[in-house]
């Protein structure tokens, strides 16, 4: 039997996962789901975010539904998500930008680079190391290549002209692209994120490193109605898991006014890395309609609730078998 994960966290992931958990079992019936907790809530409860017995949880399940967790300012407080990536060895993040026009997949370095955790502050100093390792790379490098394979091109954004460590991931990035065959060009982040808002018909798969990707993919939300709208996958060797690209936003939790679109998407992808392209394509395809029809939540200028939204992808989906 093929186990979910199901993590709801914080704020709005409270609301927005168990529509995408509804939505998925309403295509796939067979999958056992498990609900697994974790996050800032918790912590306050138990004084551990994310401890041991949730780490295990999420190894034992064949992949994780997340919503979102909250990081408080809290200097005792470590990233729940930060720590998930890490244990679980999540080392791409994939986020496809998708929409009128838009098809581009970014893939982000999901372990090391300025998000390495290695810290430290001196008297009037604080410093963060930014690591790019050549093994980190070449993982990356294959997954990103494998995957503008089968689209169409690959776009390496990096900082080489400033940054030591990008010119080792510009030489891994180049060097794996010539050897599968993809063709590949390089860009300065700075000037790809401009381009990338002006002429998304000019990107396909972009790769970088972890903070960029991060910046550049909630930027490219701009291209397809904002962060209610961007699935994610973070995968590794061996364990996979998917979340919407946006946080916990507690400014409009519990108000049944988030647009749960990321989460559906993010279990759509779920069930693609499960090889259900079919019922993947379904899911896509009712909120393709629901939207369409012209029910939208308010941050996409409509009137829907989270759950109205929600109960209209439903009924595609049991339209649609
Ligand atoms: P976190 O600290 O958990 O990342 P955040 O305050 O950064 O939380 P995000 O979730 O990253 O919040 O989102 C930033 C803003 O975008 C939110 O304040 C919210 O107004 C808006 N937003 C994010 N997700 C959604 C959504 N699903 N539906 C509607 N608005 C959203
Ligand atoms: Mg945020």
């Amino acid at each position: 039997m093929t186990k979910i994960a199901v993590v709801e966290g914080d704020g709005i992931g409270r609301e927005v996962v168990p529509i995408a958990r509804a939505v998925i079992e309403a295509v796939r019936p067979d999958l056992e789901f498990f609900e697994v907790e974790a996050g800032y809530g918790l912590w306050k409860r138990t004084g551990n975010a994310c401890g041991e017995e949730t780490m295990a949880d999420l190894r034992s399940a064949d992949a994780v539904l997340f919503g979102a967790v909250t990081t408080p300012p809290d200097p005792g407080y470590r990233s729940v998500l930060l720590q998930i990536r890490r244990e679980l060895d999540l080392y791409a993040n994939v986020r496809p930008i998708r929409g009128e026009g838009v098809d581009i997949v970014i893939v982000r370095e999901n372990t090391e680079g300025l998000y390495s955790g290695i810290e430290w502050m001196e008297s009037d100093r604080a410093c963060t190391v930014r690591v790019v390792s050549r093994r980190g790379s070449e993982r990356i490098a294959r997954y990103a290549c494998a995957l503008a394979k089968s689209r169409r091109h690959l776009t390496v954004g990096n900082k080489a002209n400033v940054l030591k460590s990008d010119c080792l991931f510009v030489e891994v990035c180049t060097a794996e692209a010539a050897r599968a065959g993809v063709p590949c060009r390089t860009c300065y982040i700075d000037a790809l994120a401009l381009d990338l808002l002006m002429h998304p018909d000019r990107y396909d798969v972009v790769v970088t490193t972890n903070i960029f990707g991060d910046i550049l993919s909630d930027a490219a939300a701009y291209l397809v109605g904002g962060l209610g709208m961007l699935p994610s996958a973070n995968i590794g060797e061996r364990h996979a898991l998917f979340e919407p690209v946006h946080g916990s936003a507690p400014d409009i939790a519990g108000r049944n006014i988030a647009n749960p679109v990321a989460a559906i998407r993010s279990g759509a992808m779920l069930l693609s890395h499960l090889g259900d392209a079919a019922a993947a394509a379904a899911v896509e395809e009712a909120v393709r309609r629901v939207l369409g029809a012209g029910i939208q939540t308010r941050d996409l200028g409509g009137v829907a609730g989270t759950r109205e939204f929600g109960a209209a992808v439903l009924r595609e989906v049991g339209r649609g078998k």
